[in-house]
């Protein structure tokens, strides 16, 4: 199996090479040159396995570079008990018989990033092995919030890996920022930059494609790779929990074999709702992808209407993880749906580049909403949301999560669309603390005493990795302009 990249199907890469480079040099996703399918025999066959088994059977056939035993390896690694608060590692749990909640927030930094960035870091330094690279990989995160900590969790003293992580500085909650300020190992590093997270992503977008400071980090013995889910390393382990979720279902008896169940995700940069098309290419009998949103809701407006316009104000919310007004994942589907016309792809990027909005052709607009449908809604239906499901179905969710619930019923109330849902739920309430207890309806108390407050509150262990949060020193503490990036990579290296 190859990959090629979004903008120039000419480029064919194995898989390490691909998890290598993170971004094209032409500045394009890579993208399987085709989808290799799981037949209805195949899904079955994983009904029994493990969520380990599972990982290494849905990721083979994408990295034929890779043995079997090798994944076996890393899938222990990445998903075993030292790591996941729970054997299933992602479960799914029933709210009610036509609402299920696949959790994805059980592993280190509670929040789903985990599910792939704990698998991330072996499959990268196994690439450059495979690919004979001798440089240091100089791994730069732009983070909303999540993805950072997940990502230094993940490399933290990873042998010929170095880490750097950018976040923007008022967006993201005091638990995340604490979280990534008390980092552990020797080759992570953290600074905040002025900006939202649009500006942090576009900066470190930009280091990317930045020739002289390659080659001067060249010079040094390194080489720039990237954690953040344009890295195919990122989608791949994410295609698993869709199939495994799936197989759950059935062994549970919740649906038959060949049922079709939809599923409805709280989108940010697209990545996780991305690895659900790519789970229904495969043959995953999933209906409706419904991309729920925030009041960044750039994405409902896409999907309903063909045009991508970022022009709008951006907002803080209390689901700062999909506060993103530049869903970077997007070009992989436009590329399937332009029917993987390079040309098409690179003029819609082309026009978001200079004028921040593009409009797709009816037969790409009618493509999207073949599969996807969208919704959205503010801070204070999220709020109510967190609030009617802890009462009604004494079920505890975060912001995030909340919101997708919430689009779903929305979706449900105008489609009449009762197809048993999966939703998508992406971190733990206790990550947001804050805004869980005034969803409650309690003021929240200072610092980190809203863990044990939320905890009372509702009888529910908080996570070991938060509870522990208070016996950390931060380590970091560094703000940065989003124009100084550079120079902040060069002293990292230093
Ligand atoms: C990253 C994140 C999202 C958005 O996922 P994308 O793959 O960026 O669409 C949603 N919720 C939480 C908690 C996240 O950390």
């Amino acid at each position: 199996m190859y990959y090629v990249t979004t903008r120039s199907k000419g480029v064919k890469r194995l898989a390490s090479e691909a998890i290598a480079q993170g971004l094209a040099s032409d500045g394009g996703l890579f993208t399987p040159e085709v989808f290799p399918k799981l037949s209805q025999n195949a899904l079955d066959t994983m009904r029994e396995m493990s969520y380990q088994q599972r990982s290494v059977y849905v990721m083979k056939p994408y990295l034929d570079d890779f043995t079997a035993s090798e994944l076996t390896v890393f899938a222990k690694r990445a998903y075993g008990e030292n790591k996941f608060d729970t054997r299933e590692v992602a479960p799914v749990r029933e709210i009610d018989d036509k609402t299920f909640s696949l959790e994805l927030w059980h592993g280190p930094t509670c929040a789903f990033k985990d599910m792939a960035l704990q698998m991330l870091p072996h499959l990268l330094t196994a690439s450059l092995e495979k690919t004979a690279e001798r440089k240091t990989a100089c791994i730069l995160v732009a983070t909303s919030g999540d993805t950072g900590k997940a990502a230094m969790e993940g490399f933290r003293d990873v042998g010929g890996t170095r880490i750097l992580v950018f976040y923007p500085k008022d967006g993201v909650s005091a638990i995340q920022e604490l979280q990534m300020l008390t980092q552990e190992g020797e080759n992570v590093g953290v600074c905040a930059v002025e900006g939202n997270f649009d500006d942090a992503q576009s900066g470190v977008k930009r280091l990317f494609s930045d020739e002289a400071l390659r080659a001067e980090l060249a010079e040094r013995g390194y080489f720039f790779s990237s954690a953040n889910s344009i890295n195919w390393g990122r989608v791949l382990p994410q295609i698993v929990y869709y199939v495994s979720a799936y197989c759950d279902l059935m062994r549970d008896e919740k649906i038959k074999k060949g049922d079709l169940i939809n599923v409805c995700v709280p989108t940010g940069n697209f990545g996780d709702i991305l690895a659900a098309y790519y789970a229904k290419m495969m043959g995953v009998p999933l209906g409706r992808l419904i991309c729920a949103s925030n009041a960044n809701n750039v994405l409902t407006d896409f999907i309903r209407t063909g045009l991508y316009d970022r022009n709008r104000t951006f907002y803080n919310t209390i689901s700062p993880s999909m506060d993103i007004l530049i869903s970077s994942n997007l070009e992989r589907m436009l590329f399937e749906y332009s029917d993987r016309n390079e040309a098409t792809v690179r003029s819609y990027m082309d026009q978001l580049a200079t004028s921040g909005r593009y409009e797709v052709s009816d037969a790409v607009k009618a493509r999207f909403q073949e599969d996807f449908s969208a919704g959205y809604c503010d801070d204070e239906a999220t709020r109510a949301q967190i609030r009617k499901m802890w009462n009604e179905n004494h079920y505890l969710t975060d912001p995030h999560s909340a919101v997708a619930f919430r689009v779903l019923e929305n979706y449900r109330a105008s489609t009449g669309d009762e197809t048993p849902t999966l939703v998508v739920s992406t971190a733990s309430p206790f990550k947001f603390c804050s805004d869980v207890l005034l969803s409650l309806g309690k003021q929240p108390e200072k610092g980190l005493a809203v863990i044990d407050q939320l905890s009372d509150l509702t009888g529910i262990a908080p996570p070991r990795s938060l509870a522990i949060l208070k016996d950390r020193r931060a380590r970091f503490g560094q703000v940065t302009t989003k124009d100084q990036l550079a120079q902040r990579v060069l002293e990292f290296l230093k």
